[in-house]
């Protein structure tokens, strides 16, 4: 899966996911530019991509903001000159009840975040993937899917609907060669649990619990969706548009019932 030479646009690099997206993708001799509003934790990332041979593009950004969602698509293409695949990874995942007195704050900033960031930055790109026949990848959850969450409405809504407009775009995009997916992870060890206020206590004792739950018996490693999200922007996967690539160690699968033997 060498992306030599391909220009890679990764949001959320700062942490989890998104920084070992951009590091798996430096690996594999991609130009990378990195988006995240923390630029100390952004450093580590540009580091790593570095040690791995590709210095990044380095864009302190709040992809919530239109100008900072410009800013990074024209700094990315004056930079490397094109784009070839675009990671909408940002997110935020806040844990609230819809009975909170600040429930519509809570869902207007979930949906700005994890939604209309990732269509303002498909229309922005959509041009330069047209002509790097690139792809896109989105990165949504197995909330959008059967598994449902408690105090999780708006999250589980914005990926729902960025599963939605994932296969809108993917259709309209096919005739002119870009493909557009997304990867739908189970609980993976990162800080989102701790950026919306949970303990490390808590979130260590929520994955214990999720790994007796799952056929696999893990959780997932931001690594393991990094190399899916390598998968689908790469050739390998040239036949695929317009899926939601779930890897969550057989979660969705939960309501099975095994015969006993
Ligand atoms: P992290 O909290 O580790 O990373 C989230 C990233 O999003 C950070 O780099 C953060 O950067 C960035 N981000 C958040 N808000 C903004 C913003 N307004 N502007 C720019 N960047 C922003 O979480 P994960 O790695 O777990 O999350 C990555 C994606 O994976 C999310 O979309 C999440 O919904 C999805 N996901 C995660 C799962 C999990 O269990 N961890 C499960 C299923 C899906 P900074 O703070 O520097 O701005």
């Amino acid at each position: 899966m060498s992306f030599q030479n391909k220009v890679v646009l990764v949001t959320g690099a700062s942490s989890g996911i998104g920084a070992a997206t951009a590091i798996a993708f430096a690996a594999e001799g991609a130009r990378v530019a990195i988006v995240g509003r923390n630029e100390k934790k952004l450093a580590v990332t540009a580091e790593q991509c570095e040690k791995k041979g590709s210095k990044p593009l380095f864009i302190a950004a709040d992809v919530t903001k239109d100008e900072d969602v410009i800013r990074i698509m024209k700094d990315t293409i004056n930079h490397f000159g094109k784009l070839d695949v675009l990671v909408n990874n940002a997110g935020i995942a806040p844990n609230a009840s819809i009975l909170a007195p600040d429930a519509m704050d809570t869902f207007d900033k979930t949906m700005t975040t994890n939604l209309r960031s990732v269509v303002h930055l498909t229309h922005l790109a959509a041009p330069y993937l047209v002509e790097s026949k690139g792809n896109i990848v989105n990165v949504s959850s197995i909330a959008a899917l059967s598994v449902v969450v408690n105090y999780s409405s708006a999250y589980s809504t914005s990926k729902a609907g960025l599963d939605h407009f994932t296969r809108c775009v993917a259709l309209e995009l096919a005739a002119k060669g870009v493909r557009v997916n997304t990867v739908n992870p189970g609980p993976v060890k990162t800080d989102i649990l701790e950026s919306a206020g949970v303990t490390a206590e808590q979130r260590d004792a929520m994955m214990a619990a999720v790994s007796k739950m799952v056929p696999l018996g893990r959780v997932g490693e931001p690594e393991e969706i990094a190399d899916v999200i390598l998968f689908l922007a790469s050739d390998k996967a040239k036949s695929v548009t317009g899926s939601t690539y779930v890897s969550d160690n057989g979660m969705v699968m939960n309501g099975i019932m095994q015969i006993p033997e």
